[in-house]
């Protein structure tokens, strides 16, 4: 998407009218309940005849501007704000997925949504199957009659993984399940899922959408697709609707978990959204132009990220992401001792976790996020103790190159 449809799609998106202030951007409707004249008008409306709002567990006008105009920048059918990318996954899968089913997936995951389908959704008879998902055979012969999803995430992190969707969606098609992705890495604004087969895209919109460690939040976009789904109560639903995923996720899921997004941070969110191609496009350039500076640094082994020419993922992502694949990349040094003795000395650098906060933020992803894990599954998830997690900001290459410098020095 260019610069002039983006600016056309996003800051088009019309305020309810009429608003008695004239308000420029939406304003924060806190109110939880909404009143009705009549007992009939709220009978249609908590029957779903009119899509006014009831309560605001359900829907709410400012939470709902924010998921129309994601919905405009993304051309998807349908749009959830939640509370967190968490409640964006498990809100997914808790709709997909049926006791007796398998998922497909990568045992490069983030940490909780890892734990999440390993351990939570386990305990409810939902079985996961890890393969490695840039083996197209591995895949199709891993899928079933049970098989409810396919779901990986676009750029594997601390991995740094990246699959052939299109081949991914193709084989998941063929076979009859559907193919969701956690795209939180490269936003709607600069890769376009469902150009690729992507049929359910979840964001943890607190990373680059919140316009910089905001709030927490979540979406989930459904391009409303797929329609051959399995689970039972989806195919219960078809034919009532274009989406028999978004159907039972608005109807059903999404308000029985009760983590909708809440209007604050729908605010917070929205104006995040008006600067976040601005912000994508300078972290990325200072991303990839730091991971070359870097390779120059003999106390660094390796570098990790996949705009880099050398990089064995460097052809699928500029074929998915172009030239610019995030602002994250990762790099390893001689041992854990040496990774702590670095991240200790660092003094523009900030030590935390979180992705696309406007400072950049260093982590070492082995004693942390996946500090909780044994050391045989860090081994399988390809979990290392001397790599190290940069996720960058808004300084400058040269400063970060600096920092970087001094610390190692
Ligand atoms: C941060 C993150 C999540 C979880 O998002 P929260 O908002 O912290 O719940 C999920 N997936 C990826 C890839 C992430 O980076």
């Amino acid at each position: 998407m260019n610069e002039k449809e983006y600016e056309a799609k996003l800051l088009s998106t019309p305020c309810p009218k009429p608003d008695p202030y004239g308000a420029l951007s939406m304003p924060v409707y806190r109110a939880l309940a909404y009143e009705f004249e009549t007992a009939e008008a709220m009978e249609a409306a908590f029957c779903g005849r009119t899509d006014e709002h009831t309560y605001s567990r359900i829907t709410n006008p400012t939470v709902q501007h924010f998921e129309q105009r994601v919905k405009r920048v993304t051309g998807a059918y349908g749009v959830t704000a939640l509370n967190s990318g968490m409640a964006a996954i498990s809100s997914t899968l808790i709709t997909l997925a049926w006791s007796g089913s398998n998922l497909i997936t990568s045992r490069h995951l983030f940490g909780n949504t890892y734990s999440f389908f390993a351990n939570t959704l386990n305990a409810f008879g939902m079985e996961v199957r890890f393969c490695d998902l840039t083996n197209a055979k591995e895949v199709a012969q891993a899928i079933d009659e049970h098989t409810c999803g396919v779901f990986l995430e676009i750029i594997t992190n601390p991995q740094m993984e990246v699959a052939d969707l299109a081949a991914l969606s193709e084989i998941a098609h063929e076979r009859g399940v559907p193919l969701i992705a956690d795209t939180t890495i490269i936003p709607f604004s600069v890769f376009h899922a469902i150009d690729f087969g992507v049929d359910i895209e979840v964001v943890a919109s607190t990373k680059y959408i919140s316009g910089g460690a905001t709030s927490l939040g979540g979406l989930i976009i459904d391009y409303g697709r797929f329609n051959q789904y399995r689970t039972p109560a989806l195919r219960a639903l078809e034919g009532t609707s274009q989406s028999p995923f978004h159907t039972r996720l608005r109807k059903e899921v999404h308000r029985n978990l009760g983590a909708y997004m809440t209007p604050d941070v729908a605010y917070q969110q929205s104006l995040g959204l008006e600067t976040l191609q601005l912000r994508f496009e300078r972290q990325a350039a200072v991303c990839k132009g730091l991971a070359g500076k870097l390779k120059t640094l003999p106390a660094i082994k390796t570098v990790n990220y996949t705009g880099l020419e050398d990089n064995p993922f460097y052809e699928i992502s500029k074929k998915q992401f172009g030239d610019y694949p995030g602002a994250m990349l990762t790099f390893d040094l001689e041992s854990r001792e040496e990774c702590y003795r670095f991240i200790n000395k660092l003094k523009l650098i900030r030590r935390a976790t979180n992705l696309f906060d406007n400072r950049s933020l260093i982590i070492h992803p082995a004693s942390t996020i996946f500090g909780s894990f044994t050391d045989a599954q860090r081994e399988a998830m390809n979990v290392k103790q001397t790599t190290i997690r940069l996720s960058v900001g808004l300084e400058s290459v040269d400063s970060l190159f600096d920092d970087i410098c001094q610390a190692l020095g």
